[in-house]
């Protein structure tokens, strides 16, 4: 025997009166109300267990999710921001034009066909590079780092 029948009592999230109240529970999916008549207002409508404010909670995380993403983009900027401190001072003339076939060393200045001006900050596996372009850092190909 289930806590709920049909024709018996059950409290439901009321969508006219915006209440949980005591509501008759009019159709039932195996032991559960599906459909309940307000005891208040008499209205027929989708059994809730619940009040709407839970799901409030879970659009709270949402926003929450949201604002820790505006952080990481705010975050990138950061590096944008890095970018302009480290070409500083740097002549472009004497970068690099990149190419797989070609060796870099840290601090090389590199001219990308696709990304620009960038600086050589980390040699990865003798024969990659990664390269801080304005757009963010990139790992590339290189013949050789030193
Ligand atoms: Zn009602």
């Amino acid at each position: 025997m289930g806590r709920f029948s049909v024709g018996g009592n059950a409290d439901s999230w009321c969508t006219k009166c915006k209440l949980v109240l005591a509501h008759t529970v009019v159709a039932m999916v195996e032991k559960v109300p599906v459909k309940a008549q307000c005891n208040t207002c008499g209205s027929t409508h989708k059994f809730r267990s619940d009040s709407p404010k839970s799901r409030a909670t879970g659009s709270k995380e949402i926003k929450e999710a949201l604002r820790s993403k505006s952080k990481r983009l705010s975050a990138g900027m950061v590096k944008a921001n890095h970018y302009q401190e480290l070409m500083a001072g740097r002549d472009p003339s004497t970068a690099k034009t990149y190419s797989p076939k070609s060796t870099f060393e840290k601090g090389d200045l590199v001219r990308h066909v696709k990304f620009g001006l960038g600086l050589v900050t980390v040699l990865k596996d003798h024969n990659k590079i990664e390269i801080l372009f304005e757009e963010g850092a990139k790992v590339l190909v290189c013949a050789g780092a030193s």
